[in-house]
C-alpha cells in the first residue's frame, strides 16, 4: 500500500525549506489580501460544494473543451448520480445563484469565491491536479466600465501583493454569430494546412477550432500568423465596445496588449476576454483570466443577467511572488513563549497563557519544563518577540521576568502588567 500523496497535489505546511511556496503563512497572507480586496470592491462571498452534478460543467464549460473532455474528476456516488469535482468556479456560482434564487435580492450582484479546483492534467511546475482559485463574478451589468473595473480589481490585488511586471492580454470574441462566421473562416483557412498542424490541433479542427489559436506548437504558430483575425469579423457594436474598454484601460493606466489569438479554454465566453501575466513562470505564465459570459446564467435556467468575471490561480501567484525575489515570506510565530522551569510551574503557566490569550495575544506554552538557556534558544528559533520565564520564585511571588528578544532587555511584571505590556507590543 502506498501512502504517497497523489500526483499533482501538494500539502500546505508550516514550513518548507525546499519549496517555500507551500508555506502556510504565505497562503494565509495571499488569501487575506484577496478577501480584503474583494471586500474593498463590495464583493460578497459564495461557498459552493467542491462537487456538482457532472451535467453542470458539460453544459457550461462545454462538451468539446479540454476540461470536460479530458480533465474532469468524475465519479458515480452510491445513489448512481454522476458527480464531478469542480474544475472551475463560475459554473458552480451560477448554479448557486439559481438554486438560492439570489435574483430576488436585486438585479445586480458582486460575488467572490476562494477554494480548490480539480483538473486531471499532466502535473508540472505551475500545473496541479488540485489548485486554488480566487474568483469574482459580477451579474447584472453589461457596461464596459464593469469589465474595466474587474481588471482594475486584479491590478490592485497584484499591486497589494507586491507582484511586478503585471500585464493584461485582451481580446474580443464578438457575438455568437460573429464568432460563428469567424469560426467558419478559420476552419476554411486551417483545412488548407491541416497536414502540417500538430496532432492536437488536427483533432481540435474537428472539435474546437478556436482553441487552435492558443496552441504553443511552433509549426501551428507559423500557420496561424496568416490566419484570419477575429477583429475583422466584429460588427460595429462589438468593435465600439472593445475600443471603449481599451480606452478605459488607458485612462486607468492598466497595462495591456491586444492579442487576436487569445481565446479562453471554456465555451461560455462571449465578447471581452483577458488573461493576466506577471514576470515569468516557465510556460505557465498566465496567473489568471476572465471575461464576459452574458448568456451563461440564462442557459442554465436562471434569469437573463449579463455576467462577467475572472479567476486567479493562487499557486502561480505565490510562485511568481517568490520567483520575483522581492517578497518576504511572512514569519509566523506567537508573540510570547512561556517557559516553565518545573512541573508545578507548567500548571501555573497554563493559567497565565489562558489569561494572555483572552486579550487576543498569541502565546505558546512550552509543555516540557526546561532550563532558562534552552527556553531562550527555543524562542530565538521560533522568532518569538517575548519570553516569559516561570521559576519557583516567580510563581510564589507572582512576579515574572519578561524578556524582550528584539530589544534585548527584561522587566519584572505582575500578571496584569504582563498583559498591558504585551498588548502594547
Ligand atoms: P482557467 O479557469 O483555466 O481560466 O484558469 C484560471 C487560472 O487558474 C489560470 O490562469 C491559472 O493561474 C490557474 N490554473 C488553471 N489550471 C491550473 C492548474 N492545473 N494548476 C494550477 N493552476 C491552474
Amino acid at each position: 500500500m502506498s501512502l504517497a500523496i497523489p500526483p499533482g497535489t501538494f500539502d500546505v505546511v508550516p514550513q518548507s525549506c525546499k519549496e517555500p511556496w507551500k508555506q502556510a503563512s504565505i497562503w494565509q497572507y495571499v488569501e487575506r489580501v484577496c478577501r480584503k480586496i474583494a471586500n474593498g470592491y463590495a464583493c460578497q462571498e459564495v461557498r459552493t460544494p467542491i462537487f456538482e452534478r457532472t451535467e453542470l460543467f458539460c453544459r457550461s464549460v462545454g462538451e468539446e473543451t479540454d476540461i470536460v473532455n479530458k480533465e474532469m474528476y468524475t465519479f458515480e456516488d452510491r445513489g448512481n448520480r454522476s458527480l464531478t469535482l469542480r474544475p472551475e468556479g463560475t459554473a458552480s456560482v451560477m448554479r448557486s445563484f439559481i438554486t438560492n434564487k439570489l435574483q430576488n435580492l436585486g438585479a445586480y450582484h458582486r460575488l467572490f469565491y476562494l477554494g480548490p479546483m480539480f483538473r486531471y492534467e499532466r502535473p508540472q511546475a505551475g500545473r496541479y491536479r488540485q489548485h486554488h482559485q480566487f474568483g469574482v463574478e459580477v451579474l447584472g451589468s453589461d457596461q464596459e466600465e464593469q469589465d474595466a473595473e474587474l481588471l482594475v480589481l486584479i491590478y490592485h490585488l497584484f499591486e497589494a501583493l507586491g507582484l511586478q511586471n503585471v500585464e493584461f492580454i485582451v481580446n474580443h470574441l464578438g457575438t455568437d454569430s460573429e464568432r460563428a462566421d469567424y469560426r467558419s473562416s478559420l476552419i476554411q483557412y486551417l483545412k488548407k494546412h491541416e497536414d502540417k498542424l500538430s496532432s492536437d490541433s488536427q483533432r481540435r479542427l474537428q472539435t474546437n477550432p478556436l482553441r487552435i489559436l492558443d496552441s504553443k506548437d511552433q509549426a501551428d504558430q507559423q500557420i496561424l500568423e496568416l490566419a484570419p483575425k477575429i477583429q475583422h469579423f466584429l460588427g460595429e457594436e462589438s468593435s465600439t465596445s472593445f475600443n471603449k474598454i481599451i480606452k478605459l484601460l488607458d485612462n486607468l493606466k492598466v497595462p495591456y496588449k491586444v492579442d487576436p489569438h487569445l481565446v479562453r479554454g471554456l465555451d461560455y465566453y462571449t465578447g471581452f476576454v483577458y488573461e493576466v501575466k506577471a514576470g515569468k513562470l516557465a510556460a505557465q505564465s498566465s496567473l489568471g483570466g476572465g471575461g464576459r459570459y452574458d448568456g451563461l446564467l440564462k442557459s442554465l435556467g436562471g434569469p437573463d443577467l449579463p455576467s462577467c468575471g475572472f479567476a486567479i490561480g493562487l499557486e502561480r501567484v505565490i510562485q511568481t511572488l517568490l520567483e520575483q525575489g522581492n517578497f518576504e515570506v511572512p514569519f509566523q510565530s506567537s508573540q510570547v513563549l512561556i517557559v516553565p522551569m518545573g512541573m508545578r510551574e507548567l500548571e501555573h503557566g497554563l493559567s497565565i497563557a489562558s489569561r494572555v490569550r483572552k486579550e487576543g495575544i498569541s502565546c505558546q506554552l512550552l509543555m516540557k519544563p526546561t532550563k532558562l538557556k534552552n527556553g531562550l534558544k527555543k524562542a530565538s528559533q521560533n522568532g518569538n518577540r517575548f519570553v516569559l520565564i516561570i521559576g519557583q520564585d516567580e510563581m510564589e511571588k507572582e512576579v515574572y521576568t519578561l524578556k524582550d528578544m528584539q530589544e534585548s532587555n527584561q522587566v519584572e511584571v505582575t500578571l496584569e502588567q504582563l498583559v498591558e505590556h504585551l498588548a502594547r507590543g
